[in-house]
């Protein structure tokens, strides 16, 4: 059996320096996403249905008590009908995102949606609304529910205990330890570079990652939002941004065989250039927004967030000509999850 990946070795990697040693892992983590999973891309449609939230995390821009912010919350005809466009631009998954506010309607009213996506279109449906209830999950998963995204944000439980005054890191694995025994794909992630992340928490984020055998791995620069307790605060890694590469690329290497989008908020951080270069640095999924025009204003997690001036159309044309640019394929069929948990490239052949 290969040996598995430890701290040392991650940590190693994340201190390559800039130049040609940290281009030659980006190739590398690009030559094992090509080997593991191909050259094409998935398309994960993303509407963002609802900004009502009833937590404070310290850093997102629709916490409950940033008081600037529209709170909307779509219908459902109106996403059925987001969803119903998709196949055409070929993209096979819905990502149903919104804030985290549980109610017995809402979540009721979930699962009907869920339900009818399933019946009325040939999508997989990945749900990403935060915590919840064992029994609320395996709800959603009977109505049919595909995947669950929900990040641990940080595997450092003090970093995350200062940044959520709602949840602990052990009720957040905790869902995701529910999500798994409910047979649900599991998507989870972490922020790159919070105020108060140290290189040991990165790489730890990345083991995480492994050790949770995710089916998809979330990760994107933390984004300082004016109107939030961090406004004023830095990136970790402020003066090395392409620290958020490195650290794509090595969770590429150290998850062989899961799914790893390019985040939007590369494309915040990087203008015009970020998701691209993921993609090409370990990332094989792209979550075009299909979010109506009037409402992606009132979903600013972070500043800076592009296309929020654009329609579903329009990103969904606008991938078609960064993945053509780039030489990749749209991916075929739902891209559900691949993992098992023996698979791993080895760490010896990245040790210098
Ligand atoms: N409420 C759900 C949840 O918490 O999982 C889904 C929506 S939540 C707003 C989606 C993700 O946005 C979070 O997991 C977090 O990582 C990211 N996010 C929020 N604020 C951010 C910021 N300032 N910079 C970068 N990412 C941010």
């Amino acid at each position: 059996m290969e040996p598995a990946w430890n701290l040392p070795d991650i940590l190693r990697l994340l201190a390559t320096r800039p130049g040609e040693a940290r281009q030659a892992l980006y190739d590398r983590a690009d030559a094992v996403r090509r080997e593991y999973m191909g050259d094409e891309v998935f398309l994960r449609g993303i509407i963002e249905f609802s900004n009502i939230c009833r937590n404070d995390c310290l850093y997102c821009g629709i916490r409950a008590s940033n008081d600037r912010v529209a709170r909307y919350r779509l219908g459902e005809a109106e996403i059925l009908e987001l969803a119903r466009r998709m196949p055409e631009h070929g993209q096979t998954t819905v990502v149903l995102q919104s804030g985290e506010a549980p109610s017995r309607e809402g979540d009721a009213a979930l699962a009907r949606l869920i339900a009818r996506i399933k019946a009325e279109t040939p999508l997989a449906v990945t749900v990403s609304v935060g915590n919840r209830p064992r029994e609320v999950y395996a709800a959603w998963r009977d109505s049919g529910m595909d995947r669950y995204l929900l990040r641990f944000e940080t595997s450092d439980p003090a970093l995350f205990a200062r940044l959520h005054p709602d949840c602990g890191l052990a009720e957040r694995l905790h869902c995701l330890e529910d999500l798994r025994s409910l047979g649900v794909q599991l998507g989870s992630g972490f922020m790159i570079g919070l105020p108060g992340e140290r290189r040991e928490t990165l790489a730890e984020n990345i083991l995480l990652c492994r050790d949770l055998e995710l089916d998809m791995i979330g990760i994107g620069p933390f984004l300082a939002h004016p109107d939030t307790p961090l406004g004023g605060a830095r990136n970790a890694y402020a003066l090395d941004p392409d620290m958020h590469f490195l650290a794509l690329a090595v969770t590429r290497l150290v998850n062989p065989d899961a799914h790893i989008p390019a985040t939007t908020a590369y494309d915040a951080l990087f203008p015009g250039s970020g998701r691209n270069l993921a993609l090409t640095r370990g990332a094989n999924v792209f979550m075009p927004s299909a979010t109506p025009g009037q409402r992606r204003r009132d979903y600013l997690l972070y500043p800076d967030k592009p296309c929020v001036d654009e329609t579903g159309d329009m990103c969904a044309r606008c991938v078609m000509g960064r993945l053509a640019a780039l030489n990749r394929r749209v991916g075929i069929g739902p891209g559900h999850g691949r993992r098992s948990p023996n698979v791993t490239s080895n760490p010896k052949e990245f040790q210098s």
